[in-house]
């Protein structure tokens, strides 16, 4: 027998688990499932821009070696000047570790910084893989609450009373999956004030930067916070369309200085790895330096803003149900009012909901949210097929009624 490692026994990343091995199920018995469930643009006609797949191809023959452990230099030149413009000063090149996706920069970073029982402050809701690194790394994560009734922007007194003398660091989503909030200035300024006054590394999870709607406007976290060590990670999955690729990075600015040991640490695990994934590196600097077409899509006319429009103007329709509408991102997270609808388990609701309307959503407290009473739709579906899902969820409902 093969036991499982203890260390795994609390690490939760629901989004991906039982919910979706019944779809597979489902699929595997020859039901077509219409899934709404993952933030992956490519395979709803969102593509990736020609100019980079055109790189990536054409530099395929200089990439069958492995790369530097950080990346390829051109790329971690191209990702410091990034950040230069956005106004974090004195990035460089050297600062900058590619990663096959943030997803496996979360886990490095994380697992260069965290004792057994160090707590990391995690929004609720959160992208559910920090909560589920932290705990994969030994540490704890915490949670702050992010508000519904202020757009969701975190509460500030509710994350400070979070602090204890084991606090290491905060994790900042903006723009947030699942909620689609855009930080104020003013909220981001507290937040990092707080992490100031308890020398927190800051970790901030910008992979939505260049999706925002209507007059959002995105505050990169290390432009705010110079005197603070800040890890601003991003990549090519969601503006670029290019999720399939595996291609992210993290810069590290502020006070290196203070942190060789950690920073060492980072560039052991990095080293560890060989290298990320080379044809993918050499997309970024084409992706970053080039006619930015995200740009297209979420404007007034384009499918992203129509269809984040569509989405949220038919769930809101619907009875007992609102949402806030997202500012950035490509979620909408919808409250079902608990006088409306009878949800104990917000898993099953959505199991339910799978096996009735052969539609799959995700369930709220699988982003760590504590209370049953929020689902989660990604909008890269055309607005037709959105019509399609928030009918399917209309009549689903119905049938959850108190
Ligand atoms: N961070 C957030 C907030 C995300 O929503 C996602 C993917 O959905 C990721 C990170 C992971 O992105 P990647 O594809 O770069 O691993």
């Amino acid at each position: 027998m093969v036991a499982q490692a203890s260390r795994l026994k609390n690490v939760r990343y629901d989004i991906r688990g039982p919910v979706l091995r019944r779809a597979q199920e489902l699929e595997a018995a020859g039901h077509r499932i219409l899934k709404l469930n993952l933030g992956n643009p490519a395979p709803w006609g969102l593509n990736t821009p020609e100019p980079i797949v055109a790189d990536m191809v054409q530099h395929l023959g200089d990439a069958e070696g492995y790369s530097d452990a950080r990346g390829i230099y051109s790329a971690r030149v191209a990702v410091a000047q990034y950040y230069q413009t956005l106004g974090v000063k004195d990035v460089q090149p050297d600062d900058v570790f590619l990663g096959n996706g943030v997803s496996e920069l979360i886990v490095m970073s994380l697992q260069a910084l965290l004792n057994t029982g160090d707590e990391v402050l995690v929004p609720s809701p959160d992208y559910p893989l920090w909560t589920g690194a932290v705990t994969l790394c030994g540490g704890r994560p915490v949670h702050y609450r992010c508000d519904e009734s202020m757009g969701w922007e975190p509460d500030l007194e509710h994350l400070a009373a979070q602090i204890t003398p084991n606090t290491r660091a905060m994790v900042i989503i903006n723009p947030n999956n699942p909620t689609g909030a855009v930080y104020s200035r003013e909220v981001l300024l507290g937040m990092l004030d707080i992490a100031r006054r308890h020398d927190l590394l800051v970790l901030a999870d910008e992979i939505y930067d260049k999706i925002l709607y209507d007059d959002a406007k995105h505050e990169c976290a290390a432009a705010l916070a110079p005197d603070l060590l800040v890890i601003t990670m991003s990549g090519l999955s969601k503006a670029y369309r290019a999720a399939g690729f595996r291609s992210g990075w993290m810069a590290i600015s502020g006070p290196t200085s203070t942190a060789t040991e950690y920073l060492e640490g980072v560039q052991l695990l990095a080293n560890m790895r060989l290298c990320p994934n080379v044809p993918a590196q050499h997309a970024v600097q084409t992706a970053l330096g080039g006619f930015q077409s995200i740009n297209t899509l979420i404007r007034p006319g384009g499918r992203l803003y129509e269809q984040r429009n569509h989405a949220y103007n038919k769930i809101n329709a619907i009875p007992g149900v609102d949402a806030v509408q997202p500012r950035g991102a490509l979620y909408l997270f919808a409250r079902l009012n608990p006088e409306v609808h009878k949800i104990r388990d917000d898993q099953k609701l959505i199991i339910d909901l799978l096996e009735q309307e052969l539609m799959l959503l995700s369930h709220g407290t699988g982003f760590n949210l504590p209370t049953p009473d929020h689902i989660r739709l990604v909008f890269l579906a055309p607005v037709d097929v959105l019509d399609d899902a928030t009918d399917r969820l209309h009549r689903f409902l119905e049938t959850y009624r108190q």
